[in-house]
């Protein structure tokens, strides 16, 4: 009884109430705006100098990478023209102690040998045509451009763009901590590692992930609207959406076409409310920001996103195990254990430590509506070595995960709603879907995440049953390979604005500075293809 009681009042410390959401999505509100006027604030509400997304016809053969923070992902894709595509991919783990290497060239050089091997694997033909015609002209770093790749590069943390393949790195998030490379054009970092490889390929473009997400759904989703928002809930979480220019007070340093009266904003919304005006915050939601490598900053990514969740998770935990008056995952003998064997979590378990338990267990919990609640249990047995966990056990760690991840749809969709709102689309007297394009793990996988957001949007004053109705929320499968790889696509429609013999110096002096926007007239682009 005991911890039936301890579990209950955990669970109700996560929760998030209808009133905190509206006021939420008040604050959250106000902070955009706050993003829009003037550098320096919480939300920094970054312009991309994208000024148009794309409507399905674009062609062409291009590479993308995306270090996303978990996994570092190499594809090609080929856009048919028609929204469908053909995508080819690999993916690797980011090996932990490149995330915090000594120099940022440990880092990049590992990337450009991923690429390297996807190369190999995936366009030898494509590879070895160039490597052939690398020998046979006269520079011996002579490339030909119809046998470079253009690359559309993700890269998913706050960077000051300044250009479309260039922007210097604001900072690390998501556990990565490099110091040496902020400041440094990322763009440049990559290319130089790649040049010292001798691949057939080029960063066209810096894209950030939810900008991707936002192309890559506009480009595949159904109907005549585009996407307004593209949002990421992955290791971390973040947005993009489209603001009309006359709402940008803040100066715009570089050149862009004005005539769509849009431009796309990069929200960097894990930031929203590091002040912790209106965020909840528990006892544990506090350890795990002290321990983090970015204390006080990420707030809102902090309670949000599938890094934090498993943490947060298991500080709760902790505290139930160290609670001397409950017992949990422990039994003095195994009568009291429906498995009839006795409880016990082994010494190593990552229980124990830090960022030790993955959220991908909070979606086996979620998801297990066994009477017994076995594969939970066995997923604690093989993932936490905790032995024999009693039916009791489980059902605590599964109410507590639950309550974590419900806040964090809540939260999610505080977020989605004052962008929602921010666009003014709900108004329009149409009744034209708002689309929204979401990528990441955790929306992908945590059961009834989607489920949440909506039961929350339509609590929301000005949001509503009806326009909760109206909101379409999809997931933009692969949409940051798809998304780089259109913003690839602009890069090298305005390369065409360059003459041959400018574009090879350009590729061995690294120095020209490219135009500064992104003026993504796409339908111009139809023909662009670099095979
Ligand atoms: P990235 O952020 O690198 O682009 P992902 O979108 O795959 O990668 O997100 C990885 C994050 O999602 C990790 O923090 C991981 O813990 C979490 N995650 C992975 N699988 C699941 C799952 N099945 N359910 C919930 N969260 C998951
Ligand atoms: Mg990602």
């Amino acid at each position: 009884m005991a911890l039936e009681a301890q579990t209950k009042s955990i669970v109700a410390q996560f929760d998030y109430t209808d009133e905190d959401v509206n006021k939420g999505v008040k604050e959250f509100l106000r902070q955009m705006g706050e993003g829009l006027e003037k550098d320096g604030t919480s939300m920094s509400q970054i312009p991309t100098y994208v000024t148009a997304v794309p409507n399905g016809t674009e062609k062409g053969l291009y590479m993308a990478v995306d270090l996303g923070g978990t996994n570092f992902r190499v594809c090609s894709i080929q856009l048919n023209g028609d929204t469908t595509f053909n995508l080819t991919y690999t993916k690797v783990a980011i090996p932990k102690e490149l995330m915090v290497a000594k120099t940022a060239q440990q880092l990049f050089a590992f990337l450009a040998k991923q690429i390297e091997l996807f190369l190999r694997t995936h366009h030898e033909e494509h590879f070895e045509a160039h490597v052939r015609r690398r020998l046979t002209v006269s520079s011996p770093d002579g490339y030909m451009d119809e046998n470079v790749f253009r690359l559309g590069f993700t890269f998913s943390f706050p960077v000051q763009q300044s250009g479309i393949n260039k922007g210097t790195l604001i900072r690390w998030t998501k556990g990565f901590d490099i110091p040496d490379a902020i400041g440094k054009d990322v763009c440049a970092l990559l290319q130089i590692e790649i040049d010292r490889l001798h691949l057939p390929v080029r960063v066209a473009a810096l894209v950030n992930d939810t900008v991707g997400t936002l192309m890559a759904r506009s480009y595949t989703s159904p109907g005549k609207t585009g996407a307004v928002l593209g949002a990421i809930f992955g290791t971390g979480t973040n947005g993009a959406y489209i603001e009309k220019l006359e709402n940008l007070k803040k100066p715009l340093t570089g050149e862009y076409d004005k005539s769509t009266g849009d431009m796309v904003i990069n929200t960097e919304w894990g930031s929203f409310d590091n002040q912790l005006n209106v965020l909840p915050n528990t006892s544990w939601d506090i350890q795990l920001d002290k321990s983090s490598v970015n204390p006080g900053i990420q707030m809102y990514e902090k309670r949000v996103s599938g890094m934090f969740l498993g943490e947060i998770l298991r500080l709760a935990l902790l505290d139930l195990l160290k609670d001397p008056k409950v017992s949990f995952f422990k039994d003095e003998n195994s009568s009291s254990n429906d498995w009839k064997s006795t409880t016990n979590i082994a010494e190593d378990s990552s229980i124990y430590t830090e960022w030790g338990i993955d959220t991908a267990i909070m979606s086996v919990a979620a998801a297990d509506n066994t009477p017994e609640l076995s594969v939970l249990r066995q997923e604690l047995e093989s993932t936490l070595h905790i032995h024999s966990p009693a039916h009791d056990d489980a059902e605590a760690f599964k109410a507590i995960a639950g309550a974590v991840a419900r806040r964090a749809a809540r939260l999610a969709a505080v977020a989605i709603a004052a962008v929602v709102l921010q666009t003014g689309q709900l108004s329009a007297s149409n009744d034209e879907p708002v689309d929204i394009g979401v990528d990441g793990s955790l929306v992908e996988h945590y059961p009834y995440f989607r489920e949440m957001i909506y039961e929350a949007l339509r609590i929301i004053d000005g949001v509503g049953e009806e326009g909760a109705k109206r909101i379409r929320i999809g997931v933009a499968k692969d949409g940051s390979g798809v998304g780089a790889a259109l913003i690839a696509l602009v890069a090298a429609g305005m390369e065409k604005s360059t003459t041959t013999a400018d574009y090879f110096s350009e590729l061995r002096s690294h120095a020209h500075a490219q135009s500064t926007s992104l003026t993504a007239v796409l339908e111009d682009n139809d023909e662009v293809t670099t095979d």
